[in-house]
């Protein structure tokens, strides 16, 4: 294991078992680790955007394979010091599951692309050789989110050093010590590998008013966010070139043509991971009448707790929390305190007290209910009953709020899995599976922890952040 010693890593395990850690700032800051500096943590946004230009000019001047190199050891130090990013990220945020947090960060260890991933395109003819190139922007604004934030600084930085980039990270409050540990992870590796050793940069105290710098400054050339609606809409309205990973509500339609065992597992181990965090988990389901019962009886068997309409009342009125907005509107929002919580936490805050062995909370409930409409991120699963897939489908695509982000489906009716993929639109669409086959976790493909559906670049990767450049010889350089 590079830079950490085992016995630093039960020190810590120890201090979050005390109740220290990020929040008592016994073990950890938001620029100390253990005593030891972060690199790359900067108090004013100008100085870390001209820290990153200078990693950027750097990166530039590096050969791909020096690139390669760094983002090689960036893979082993995720590798070796998950398990400390994923017991810190929940000591400071309260929210997830640790042993789910080491397997995102191998995922991302694992997954995300690197240098391959940019590729150039020739074309030839009568009139000689145009060769099409990935450039990089420049240096990138970044604001990653407090649900998979280490992930998240470490997914982005391969990709954007793997195409040519600087970043500077403008990471969620609420998880600043676990994005700036990463932010000094990229750093660190970098060193290790003969890179500069601030590559990567990060603020201290990162706000509102550190990311209205970030998104106005004119070294910054792209804008990449990951978090719920109201970031991304400010990101989009910057007047600069952005990539937008937003919030998603993903619907599962389980038909009577599933494996009903199969999918009650999938659909409860997909929506229990990280306690529901990822934007990508199931979050309702749409179960035809005639099969309603067994998967219900299918999700208890795997860890699922089935509550009451009354249950389901007065555990809504806790999760959700009333507020009035600008316009003077009364809405309703997720309350910060139950997102991310383990079942057995939200069942204790209406006196039902369960074990550990209870990891997801299930109801029956109407299409209007809030369980339905919100995006909790919790693990509470609502089922609807319909009569036809034809109900099954318009019903979804209502819960999806026209994001199209991800959705769900359980059935081996082909007609009726292309019927729903059609009308939903989502960016990604997992065919009998745990909602994370579609990030690459016991599925085809890459891993990533930014999902751009309303900019419409998917499932990013290093091409993602990417500009095309052109070059022309006229006539001349065939070999045919
Ligand atoms: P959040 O929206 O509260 O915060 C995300 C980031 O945006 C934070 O860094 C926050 O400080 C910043 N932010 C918020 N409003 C801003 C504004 N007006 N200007 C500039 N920055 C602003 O989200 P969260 O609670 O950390 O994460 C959960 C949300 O993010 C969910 O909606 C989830 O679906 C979404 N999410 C989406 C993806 C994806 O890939 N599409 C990935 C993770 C999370």
């Amino acid at each position: 294991m590079a830079n950490i010693t085992e016995a630093e890593i039960r020190k810590i395990v120890e201090n979050i078992i005390k109740g220290n850690g990020a929040s008592a700032g016994a073990s950890w800051t938001s620029t100390e680790y253990q005593g030891r500096k972060l690199l790359g943590i900067y108090s004013d946004m100008n100085e870390a955007i001209d820290a990153a230009e200078k990693g950027y000019f750097a990166v530039r001047a590096m050969t791909v394979e020096q690139r390669e190199k760094i983002i090689t050891e960036i893979r082993r130090l995720t590798y070796a010091e998950a398990p400390i990013m994923a017991e810190m990220g929940v000591a400071e945020t309260g929210m997830g599951r640790v042993d789910h947090k080491r397997l995102k960060h191998i995922l991302v260890a694992d997954k995300t692309p690197g240098t391959e991933d940019i590729v150039s395109e020739a074309k030839t003819g009568d009139n000689g050789l145009t060769l099409t190139e990935m450039a990089p922007f420049g240096v990138v604004g970044a604001i990653t989110p407090s649900t998979n934030p280490s992930e998240t600084v470490i997914c982005n930085s391969i990709g954007m050093i793997a195409a040519g980039n600087g970043v500077v990270f403008n990471p969620h409050p609420n998880a600043i010590c676990t994005s700036n540990y990463a932010v000094d992870l990229v750093n660190r590796a970098s060193r290790a590998a003969g890179g500069p050793e601030i590559l990567v940069c990060s603020m201290d105290k990162p706000t509102l008013d550190s990311a209205a710098v970030m998104q106005s400054h004119p070294k910054i050339k792209l804008l990449v966010c990951t978090g719920g609606p109201g970031v991304v809409k400010a990101v989009l309205s910057s007047g600069k070139k952005a990539i937008g990973a937003g919030a998603g509500n993903p619907p599962v339609i389980v038909d009577d043509t599933a494996d009903i065992k199969k999918a009650g597992k999938d659909i409860i181990d997909g929506c229990t991971f990280d306690n529901n965090l990822p934007c990508i988990a199931e979050k309702e389901v749409f179960a035809f009448r005639n099969i309603a019962d067994e998967l219900i009886a299918e999700m208890q068997k795997n860890g699922a707790y089935l509550i009451n309409k009354e249950q389901a009342d007065r555990l809504n009125a806790v999760v959700l929390e009333e507020k009035t907005n600008k316009a003077g509107k009364t809405i309703k929002t997720v309350s910060r305190h139950c997102v991310g919580r383990d079942a057995d936490v939200l069942l204790a805050k209406i006196g039902i007290n369960v074990g550990k062995e209870i990891r997801c909370i299930i109801c029956e409930t109407e299409f209007g209910h809030d369980f339905v409409q919100h995006e909790l991120m919790m693990p509470i699963l609502p089922i609807v009953r319909v009569d036809s897939i034809e109900e099954a489908i318009e019903l979804a695509v209502k819960a999806e709020h026209g994001f199209r982000h991800t959705a769900h489906m359980h059935s081996k009716n082909i007609d009726h899995l292309s019927a729903f993929a059609k009308a939903v639109e989502t960016t990604i669409f997992v065919k009998n599976a745990p909602s994370y086959a579609g990030i690459g976790f016991g599925g085809e493909g890459h891993a990533t922890f930014t999902i751009a559906g309303p900019t419409g670049e998917g499932i990013t990767s290093a091409r993602s952040f990417t500009r095309k450049r052109r070059c022309v010889m006229a006539d001349n350089f065939r070999i045919i």
